[in-house]
């Protein structure tokens, strides 16, 4: 018998996957400029404070973008306002539950040309936004259609309302995908919406309302104000809005926190995260390395519950590190927009430049970087090669903060107890993932962490009827399933 192990393939495979472009071909017109959607109609709103929206793989303005002023955001509340006395509350809920479904089958007719929008705006690869953004975007449509008339089911024999106006504030890192978690559950609720997209990706957000004009929805149902921060805080802070609703950094949710203080709104913040992902000796290796590099490199890092640190067992450590950094070296970096693409460009120069800086804060906290991938970054564009950091401390600041980026830092532990430990120690509280075949382990384990998510042998894996949000600095209030209908609703 022939003992002898078999010769591992040499780690770097640079060139050996070469693949012809593959670039998605469904065509999509910008327009020049992106206004505002208010009380129904497109509003272009002054030109004095217009910013590009720019395509991060390239660096090239795709349109301009209007950003609305404190009065263009109190129009929009205005008709929402008028569209929830006038029509929205007064709507049987069965009706309103057929515009949401209709939503969501033009979402799915429109998915394709979507799906490239969203690409080319954001940064991140076509296989994402076609297999993950907007297909879940769909799905949120249609889970929520389903509530709208079974609302007394969300608290049972208690009478459920609806809040009013909801303002909602949303990030860049899943434009559409964020919109639908918003806008789905405040619908079938019954309420009404002001939704402000993130300045960096405005377009599908815009689209969207193209469907609300496709399939009638009553004017004012829904309104969108395009703008950066000082338009958030205009809508957030706005006297008539009932309800706020954030997802971004935890940065601005303490800002934001801060300014409706002491008022009538009532509020959900969904914030930043430094997930971890724990894997054990006796997990399926092959099966973790897929889903830690599913918890950091996809979607660029650019995910709040990323699982931006692995916690990974001792013994288990220097082969995993090996099986998980041949695998990376397979991984395609480049245009988003082809097929063959797993890693696109960072959403803009700004992150690019955060990622950066945390990268060379962890070389100079004494961090061993490793970076690779099946091809070269590209030279235009905002690209980030998958990046490994590996002799880091608890205290280093890139296991501390949140990246938002492709860097995955290292840290080992010797039982559950010191992995519960390491996890737990952080501000936050998103997401985290545990990977052991022992079942007794993994309900242990996954029950001693605090975290809002935890994925058991998977990671970021998400589900319309599955509740998603934070606990701690991570931000309250809960996105999906019946849970994410309870922020709308008020319970007598
Ligand atoms: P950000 O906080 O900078 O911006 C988010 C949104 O808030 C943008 O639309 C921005 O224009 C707006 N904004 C900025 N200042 C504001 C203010 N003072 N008042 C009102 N609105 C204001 O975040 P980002 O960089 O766009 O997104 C990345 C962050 O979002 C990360 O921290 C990430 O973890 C978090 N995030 C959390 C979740 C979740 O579900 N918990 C999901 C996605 C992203």
């Amino acid at each position: 018998m022939n003992k002898t192990a078999p010769k591992k393939p040499e780690l770097q495979l640079q060139g050996a996957l070469d693949l012809s472009p593959s670039p998605e071909s469904c065509p999509v017109t910008f327009r020049e400029r992106y206004g505002h959607f208010i009380d129904g109609k497109r509003v272009a709103g002054k030109d004095a404070d217009d910013f590009d929206t720019l395509n991060p793989a390239t660096g090239q303005p795709i349109a301009r973008v209007a950003a609305a002023d404190a009065t263009e955001v109190d129009k929009a509340v205005k008709a929402a306002r008028k569209a929830y006395d006038k029509v929205w509350s007064k709507m049987s809920p069965a009706d309103r539950g057929k515009y949401i479904y209709r939503i969501a089958r033009r979402l799915q007719e429109r998915s394709r040309e979507l799906a490239v929008a969203e690409t080319i705006d954001n940064g991140k690869p076509i296989r994402e936004t076609r297999d993950v953004d907007v297909p879940l975007a769909a799905q949120h449509f249609f889970y929520y259609a389903g509530w709208a008339d079974k609302l007394q089911y969300a608290a049972p024999g208690r009478d459920v309302r609806p809040l009013g106006v909801a303002a909602q504030v949303i990030p860049w890192n899943f434009p559409l995908l964020m919109a639908a978690w918003k806008i789905a559950p405040a619908l079938a609720a019954g309420n009404t919406v002001v939704i402000k997209p993130a300045e960096t990706t405005p377009i599908t957000v815009t689209m969207l309302t193209e469907i609300f004009e496709e399939i009638d929805l009553p004017p004012g149902v829904v309104n969108v104000v395009n703008g950066a921060g000082a338009t958030g805080a205009a809508l957030v802070t706005h006297p008539d809005v009932d309800k706020v609703a954030f997802t971004g950094s935890t940065g601005v949710g303490r800002i934001i926190m801060r300014a409706i203080a002491g008022t009538k709104k009532k509020a959900t913040m969904e914030l930043g995260g430094k997930g971890a992902n724990i894997v054990f000796a006796d997990a399926a290796l092959d099966q973790a390395v897929e889903g830690v590099i599913n918890g950091i490199f996809f979607n660029q890092g650019h995910v709040c519950c990323a699982g931006s640190r692995l916690l990974v067992e001792e013994s288990i450590a220097a082969d995993f590190l090996d099986r998980l950094r041949r695998r990376v070296s397979t991984l395609r970096i480049g245009n988003p927009l082809d097929k063959n693409t797993d890693i696109g460009a960072i959403n803009s120069a700004e992150q690019l430049a955060t990622v950066e800086r945390y990268i060379a804060i962890g070389q100079r906290e004494g961090a061993e970087l490793w970076q690779g991938a099946a091809c070269a970054r590209p030279d235009a564009g905002y690209f980030v090669m998958p990046t490994i950091l590996t002799g880091v401390q608890q205290s280093d600041t890139v296991v501390r903060e949140e990246i938002f980026g492709p860097v995955l830092s290292v840290l080992t532990f010797r039982t559950p107890d010191e992995a519960v430990k390491k996890a737990n120690d952080t501000e936050y509280g998103l997401a985290a993932g545990v990977w052991t075949e022992k079942t007794s382990k993994l309900f242990d384990v996954a029950h001693r962490l605090n975290a809002g998510v935890v994925w058991a042998n998977g990671y970021n894996l998400f589900d319309p009827a599955s509740p998603f949000g934070g606990i701690r600095h991570s931000g309250f209030g809960r996105e999906g399933g019946p849970a994410g209908l309870m922020p709308y609703l008020e319970v007598r």
